[in-house]
C-alpha cells in the first residue's frame, strides 16, 4: 500500500504534522523530493521538533525513514540534524534511517552560489532559502553532482571532485570573483561528514520494492506544495524540484509503483513565503492579525509568511494536479477570532472572472474576487468530533469541500497530534 502525504497550497500547509500523525498506520515513510530548505514542524509528546531533511516520522521508535533519490542532501546539515534529535531522546540509527544511494549531496559551493545570486539580484530577489537547492538541482540535471553512493568510494569521489570543483570554480570565482574551492578542502568535508553517515546509504529502490511486496505499508512525504511544483507552481517562483504525488514513485526510487491514494494537505486560509505572485494576499493590520494568530513566520528560515483568504482557484487546481483523494484541513482553529471570513472564489484577468488557475503573465496581474462567509466566534481547539464543532465552522468546511471537489477527511485544530478531528 503506497500513500502520499502532499501540500495542496504554496507549503506549509502542516504536512509534518500530519505525517507524525498518520505516520502511525504506517511503516516506513519517504521523503523524495527537496532538501533541507523544508521546515516541517512537530510537537508530540517528546517536544518540539523542526525537521529539514528527516522524514517526519523519524519521531516514531518503530518507523523507518528513506532519504529517497530525489532528495539533495547537505550531509553537515544532516549530521547536525541528527545530532540535534539525539539531544532530544530520538534513536537514530541504519535501522530506521536508510539514505539513498541515488541521492545527490548539496555542497559548501552550491550554498556559496546560491547566496551570491540572491546578493547580485538583490531587490529583484527571489526569496531563495540560500540552502543551495537550486544550485545542486541544476548541477544534478548537468550531471555534475556527487550522489550519496560515491562516499563508499574514495578514489571515485575524488576524481568526481577534481571535475566537478574545476566546473564549479568558473562560476563562483570568475562570475562573482569569490573564493575558490579546494578539492582537499572538500575532501575534508566529505570525511568529516559523509563518513558518519555510510552505514545508512544502501539501493532504497530495491529496498522498498521489496517492502511493498511483502504488505508493508509506505507513505510518500512531500515538501512544499502544489504551487511550488517546478511544472505545475508559480513559475519561476517555484521550488526546483517536482512536489506532486506523480513524482512521489520517482524520487522514492520506485518508479515502478502507483499511489494507492494521495491525501492533500491544505489550509484553512492562504500562506505564501518569499516573492512571486499571490494573488488572495491580505495587507495592512487585516493580514498582521492573521499572520500573529496563525504564527506565519517560516520555520525553515524566520521570515514573516504573506497570508490570504482561503484561494479557491489555487486550491482546485492543487488539487487536480496532486491527484488528492482525500484532504487534510489545517489550522482551521486560527480562523476562530474572525467576525467574517474572507474566501477568494475565482481572479479577474483582463477584465474576466477566470475560474482556472492562469499562469505566467496572467497570474501576475489577477486580481482576487472575494466574498465572505459568516465566522464562528468561538474556541474550535479542544473540538474532537465533527459534531462539537460550531454550525459556521462545519458550513465553511463543507464550502470548501465543493467548491475544490475534494473530501475532507481530517480536519486539524492544533498543532499537538491529538488536535484532530476525523470527519
Ligand atoms: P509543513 O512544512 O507543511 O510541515 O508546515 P510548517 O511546519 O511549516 O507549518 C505548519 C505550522 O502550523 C507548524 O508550526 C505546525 O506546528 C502548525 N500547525 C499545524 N497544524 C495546525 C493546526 O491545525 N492548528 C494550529 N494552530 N497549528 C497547526
Amino acid at each position: 500500500m503506497l500513500t502520499s502525504i502532499v501540500g495542496i497550497n504554496w507549503g506549509d500547509e502542516g504536512k509534518g504534522r500530519m505525517v507524525d500523525l498518520l505516520a502511525e498506520s504506517q511503516d516506513i515513510v519517504v521523503r523524495y523530493q527537496g532538501g533541507n530548505n523544508a521546515g516541517h514542524t512537530v510537537i508530540n509528546d517528546k517536544g518540539k521538533f523542526v525537521l529539514n531533511i528527516l522524514p517526519s516520522a523519524i519521531l516514531r521508535d518503530d518507523k523507518v525513514n528513506v532519504i529517497g533519490n530525489g532528495m539533495v542532501v547537505n550531509i553537515e546539515h544532516l549530521c547536525g540534524e541528527i545530532a540535534k534529535l539525539r539531544e532530544g531522546g530520538i534513536n537514530i540509527s541504519p535501522k530506521n534511517l536508510k539514505i539513498s544511494d541515488k541521492a545527490v549531496v548539496c555542497c559548501p559551493f552550491d550554498v556559496m552560489q546560491d547566496c551570491l545570486e540572491e546578493d547580485r539580484l538583490a531587490d529583484r530577489k527571489f526569496g531563495s532559502t540560500r540552502r543551495g537547492i537550486s544550485p545542486i538541482y541544476a548541477d544534478k540535471y548537468m550531471k555534475k553532482a556527487i550522489r550519496m553512493g560515491d562516499i563508499l568510494h574514495p578514489e571515485y569521489l575524488r576524481s568526481r571532485l577534481e571535475t566537478i570543483i574545476e566546473w564549479k570554480n568558473l562560476t563562483i570565482v570568475g562570475s562573482y570573483g569569490a573564493e575558490p574551492y579546494t578539492v582537499e578542502g572538500m575532501l575534508d568535508w566529505f570525511k568529516q561528514f559523509g563518513e558518519p553517515l555510510k552505514d545508512y546509504i544502501i539501493d532504497t529502490g530495491y529496498y522498498l520494492n521489496k517492502a511493498l511486496d511483502a504488505g508493508k505499508k509506505v507513505m510518500l512525504e512531500a515538501q512544499l506544495g502544489a504551487l511550488r511544483d517546478i511544472d505545475f507552481g508559480i513559475y519561476p517562483y517555484t521550488t526546483s524540484s517536482n512536489t506532486i504525488t506523480a513524482y512521489g514513485p520517482v524520487g522514492a526510487g520506485i518508479p515502478n509503483r502507483k499511489v494507492d491514494s494521495a491525501i492533500g494537505v491544505m489550509k484553512a486560509y492562504s500562506t505564501c513565503v518569499g516573492e512571486g505572485p499571490f494573488t488572495a494576499e491580505m495587507f495592512g493590520e487585516e493580514a498582521e492579525e492573521l499572520r500573529k494568530a496563525g504564527g506565519e513566520y517560516g520555520a525553515a528560515t524566520g521570515r514573516p509568511r504573506r497570508v490570504g483568504g482561503f484561494d479557491v482557484v489555487a486550491s482546485r487546481y492543487g488539487c487536480m494536479v496532486q491527484a488528492a483523494s482525500e484532504i487534510a484541513l489545517t489550522k482551521l482553529d486560527i480562523l476562530d477570532y474572525m467576525d467574517k471570513i474572507p474566501v477568494c472564489v475565482a481572479y479577474e484577468v483582463d477584465g474576466k472572472r477566470v475560474e482556472e488557475f492562469p499562469s505566467g503573465e496572467a497570474l501576475n496581474t489577477a486580481k482576487p474576487i472575494v466574498e465572505y462567509v459568516p465566522g464562528w466566534h468561538c474556541s474550535t481547539a479542544n473540538c474532537r468530533k465533527y459534531s462539537d464543532l460550531p454550525k459556521e465552522a462545519r458550513d465553511y468546511i463543507e464550502y470548501i469541500e465543493k467548491a475544490v471537489d475534494c473530501n475532507i477527511k481530517y480536519i486539524s485544530v492544533g498543532a499537538e497530534r491529538d488536535a484532530i478531528i476525523i470527519k
